[in-house]
Order: C-alpha cells, then structure tokens, then sequence
C-alpha cells in the first residue's frame, strides 16, 4: 500500500486532494478505489500514520490548468486557490511556476474508520 506524507494535518470529510509536484505519483498506479496510507510529517521528521483513504482519481496538469473546481477540495485550506498553493509550493521547494507539471490526487476520507 502507498503512504502518503503530508506537511500538515489538517482534513476535512469526504473528497479531499493533494498536489504533488512532478509525475512520481502518477507513475505509481494507483487506482480510484485503492487504499492509501495517510502520514503526517512535518518538515519529514516524526512520521505519524492518522489514517488511511481511498483514492478517488490521479490527474496529471499544470499548476494553471488544475481546475479551481477541484483545488477548493485541497486538504490544507491556505492551499485552496492557485496562488496560494504556489506559495506554500514554493516555500517548501522555492520558486514553483504556474506551468510546472503537478500531480493532483482526489482521496476520501473515511473518518469514521478510525475510531474501529
Ligand atoms: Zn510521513
């Protein structure tokens, strides 16, 4: 099973989406209805598994050409408008352009599991 890490926690029910910068995620072959492991990690230190979820699509796109329909699902709420996704990208990577090649992932949250 893939695991992905996160920067922040931050989680809401239902469809939520990462971007990932790059093609890597892409070429993983993950498929909408597999389950994926959920770690946060902040700075990629104290890896903590919160959960799992089940992936609901994998898109390929420019940061320009993602839908806003779809960035408002982005788990981290700074994160849901283009500019602010480029910022936080580039915090992380330095300077990330509108053109560079992201990977979206759509995941659903099964919040309830967790409790069981
Ligand atoms: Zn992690």
């Amino acid at each position: 099973m893939e695991t992905l890490h996160f920067i922040s926690g931050t989680f809401h029910p239902g469809l939520n989406v990462t971007v990932r910068r790059g093609l890597a995620w892409s070429q993983k072959g993950l498929l909408p209805g597999e389950t994926i492991t959920l770690c946060v990690c902040p700075g990629g230190h104290n890896h903590t598994v919160i959960g799992q979820a089940r992936v609901a699509f994998v898109m390929v796109a420019q940061v320009a050409g993602i839908p806003d329909e779809l960035i408002a699902y982005e788990h981290e709420p700074s994160c849901r408008t283009k500019e602010g996704l480029l910022a936080a990208m580039s915090r992380v990577f330095g300077e990330v352009r509108s053109d560079e090649i992201m990977t979206v992932i759509g995941f659903e949250m099964d919040l309830s599991r967790a409790s069981h």
